[in-house]
């Protein structure tokens, strides 16, 4: 079993359910990871989503109205709620294209984030390209404009505090529409998922991996537990850096950036910072490469779809979130032309 402090910190879904349930609940957030990960492809010529009968149907998902909102809520910024129920008036978009990253998957419209998040990508980007030489990082989803659950892939990234960044570092040219839809990321770990594939897995990203658990924002980042040991037999010098680092299912083409609530956002739910030491001991690593968690027997039953928290379960502010005129946001692309937010994607 992983420590008490994993399951009730590191659970990215839910982190405060009580432990009878926990198990049944793991194995439908294994279910849906499968369903919906980071490297799923997207398309250039995304259909919008069609309108909803009722829209103020109580009974309605509240992804459903999320997804909808195609820029953030002209409101001041707010983190409203948790990473796994909440929201985020004022998000800032990640610029599609930096000198040290690129977007990915443009058509799902999560490039959305708090500023702070935003910033921390645009630090590491720079800090990648420095210690690790990659050209610079490829960054997946953030959050929605107005942040609130997700029609597909994740319980978190409600509250634009999360991010996931693609293991496989930035290409040495610019993507195309069309790239940045289709291109696989790379698998790091080894077939029998007890290590990392050491023809993937680099002396760089233990650097890349260092510098956003170095991060003073970040409070935890997960990862498959394949990578947790190579980290653990790898990290040289200063360690401390370890203990943000979770295992995790799946995380193996990706990782996942989790901030803490900003400074003086009192309306945001974090999670406890985690004690404990480097988490790289045999026993809490023990839990993850047992042969049940490594090769879970499939379900009896196909997993019933999860409408997930209606509008009336997230803080009552998202509320008004959702029902904010559009921001006029804008930015600039890499040689600094302002773009108008509606036309991103050209
Ligand atoms: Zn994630």
């Amino acid at each position: 079993m992983p420590g008490v402090s994993m399951l009730t910190a590191g659970l990215k879904s839910e982190p405060m359910i009580p432990r009878p349930i926990l198990l049944p609940l793991l194995l439908s957030i294994v279910i849906h990871a499968m369903s919906a990960s980071a490297q799923d492809k997207g398309s250039v010529d995304a259909k919008p989503l069609p309108p909803l009968a009722n829209p103020s149907d109580p009974k309605i998902g509240a992804k459903e109205l999320f997804a909808r909102k195609l820029l953030p809520a002209a409101m001041p910024t707010k983190v409203l709620g948790s990473y796994v129920k909440g929201c985020i008036a004022g998000a800032e978009q990640m610029p599609i294209t930096g000198n040290t990253w690129q977007v990915m998957r443009l058509s799902r419209n999560r490039y959305w984030g708090h500023p702070d998040t935003i910033a921390l990508l645009k630090r590491l980007s720079v800090k990648a390209h420095r210690d690790a030489g990659w050209p610079g990082i490829l960054i997946g989803d953030i959050a929605q404009p107005r942040g609130g659950p997700a029609l597909t892939g994740h319980a978190s990234h409600q509250i634009g505090l999360d991010a996931d960044i693609w293991l496989t570092p930035m290409p040495d040219h610019l993507l195309s529409r069309e790239e940045r839809e289709e291109m696989s990321a790379v698998m790091m770990v080894r077939e029998d998922r007890l290590d990392i594939d050491p023809k993937v897995f680099t002396p760089g990203h233990v650097l890349v991996l260092r510098d956003a658990a170095q991060e003073p924002g970040v409070q935890r980042i997960f990862v498959n537990p394949a990578i947790k040991k190579a980290l653990c037999r790898e990290a040289k010098g200063d360690r401390s850096w370890l203990a943000k680092i979770r295992p995790w299912y799946g995380h193996d083409y990706h990782f996942h950036i989790r901030m803490a609530c900003p400074p003086g956002a009192s309306e945001c739910k974090g999670q406890p910072d985690q004690g404990g030491g480097e988490g790289c001991g045999a026993k809490d690593l023990a839990y993850w490469f047992k042969d049940k968690i490594l090769h879970p027997e499939p379900p009896k039953e196909p997993p019933k779809p999860r409408t997930g928290p209606t509008l009336a379960q997230l803080p009552a502010a998202c509320k008004q979130v959702l029902n904010a005129p559009d921001a006029k946001q804008q930015h600039r692309d890499r040689d600094g032309v302002l773009i108008p937010s509606q036309l991103p994607l050209k």
